[in-house]
């Protein structure tokens, strides 16, 4: 018997015309969304997104393992046009920075290809859930209506919760504000890269938001 294999399509490309690929593993139950690296910086949920892409779930998973190759490329948190692409959304966007700082917000909001081509997802797929991977916190961090999710990951994942308002211009903070959104998880790993178990956690952490009850 043959193994179903999750093929990859191209979601958008980045400033530097990399491919943004998109995972889809076809599951019965609610729809999840996770993006394994938006800050170049900050690659250790990649390891997850791949782990995810062997899963047999009982959720319905779509896999982002990176969001800024431009940024992962160059070992730097910004894209290539020096955005912060965690400050481009267009929720409470603010006017921040200049290119290259560290927190620049870009023009305007989704001025960038990549943040253009996120919003264009999560508008057609509508996840129920949304996780997108940083570093170095150690923390699960939600707010307002994904609060509920964020415990139950948080508890699977044996990490701590953050209970703290969204950041401005924030993917979370634009998700969280959808009508008829789902929740979106903001989940900061430790420094460094996971290993097996620290993986295989995760993954039981992702995968068990399918049985959550919000
Ligand atoms: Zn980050």
């Amino acid at each position: 018997m043959l193994a179903t294999l999750a093929t990859a399509v191209v979601v958008g490309h980045s400033v530097q015309h990399r491919p943004i690929t998109l995972v889809h593993v076809a599951g019965t139950g609610p729809r999840i969304l996770v993006v394994g690296c938006i800050h170049g910086n900050e690659p250790a949920g990649i390891a997850i997104v791949r782990a995810l892409e062997r899963a047999h779930p009982k959720a319905d998973l779509w896999l982002v393992p990176v969001l800024n190759p431009d940024g992962l490329a160059a070992g730097t948190r910004q894209n290539a046009h020096g955005v912060d692409l965690n400050r481009n959304f267009a929720s409470l966007w603010q006017h921040f920075g200049q290119p290259g700082s560290t927190y620049y917000s870009g023009p305007r909001p989704f001025s960038e290809p990549e943040t253009r081509a996120a919003r264009d997802l999560i508008r057609r797929i509508k996840p129920r859930y949304t996780i997108w991977y940083h570093q170095h916190m150690d923390v699960v961090w939600a707010y307002g209506r994904s609060t509920a999710a964020g415990r139950h990951y948080a508890r699977l994942a044996g990490m701590r919760l953050l209970h703290r308002s969204w950041l401005a211009g924030s993917a979370t903070n634009w998700q969280n504000h959808l009508p008829n959104g789902g929740a979106s998880l903001t989940v900061e790993l430790p420094a460094g890269s996971l290993d097996r178990d620290g993986i295989r956690r995760q993954v039981r952490a992702v995968l068990g938001l399918a049985l959550a009850a919000p």
